[in-house]
């Protein structure tokens, strides 16, 4: 049983991973985020091992090397959830269960989660994976 959804599992990654590069992008970007924190985190436990974001991220910083597609990782101290895309203005009190982004500065309103890929996207303080 465990066996069969760890393939699964793996297949969707590959999928995902095939998806991404086919689109032939200038470069990937991702969060690198501090799993070994969130683990603590009782609520988020549970969902973040299932996903094993480390597999994830090291068979997509491996396919993206043999391509030759940059990999950006952003730093861990930069807040992409708390930051306007449109205008920059630092959200302090953003809190987990804000699942939008309603800036005060601009007006400006979109997905939580659509926000803060678009800051890790177009970020310029992270490293290279390779
Ligand atoms: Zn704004």
């Amino acid at each position: 049983m465990y066996q069969r959804l760890t393939n699964i599992q793996s297949d969707y990654q590959n999928k995902i991973i095939a998806t991404t590069v086919r689109t032939k992008p200038r470069w990937v970007a991702l969060e690198d985020l501090n799993v070994k924190g969130m683990m603590k985190n009782r609520h988020l436990a549970k969902a973040i091992s299932y996903q094993s974001f480390y597999n994830f991220k090291i068979k997509l910083i491996v396919k993206c090397q043999q391509l030759g597609i940059p990999v950006h990782l952003t730093n861990r101290f930069e807040p992409t959830s708390k930051v306007c895309h449109q205008c920059g203005y630092k959200k302090v009190d953003l809190k987990l269960q804000d699942r939008v982004y309603e800036c005060k500065s601009c007006d400006y309103t979109e997905d939580r989660d659509i926000n803060a890929a678009l800051n890790i996207r177009d970020t310029e303080n992270f490293e290279l994976a390779y």
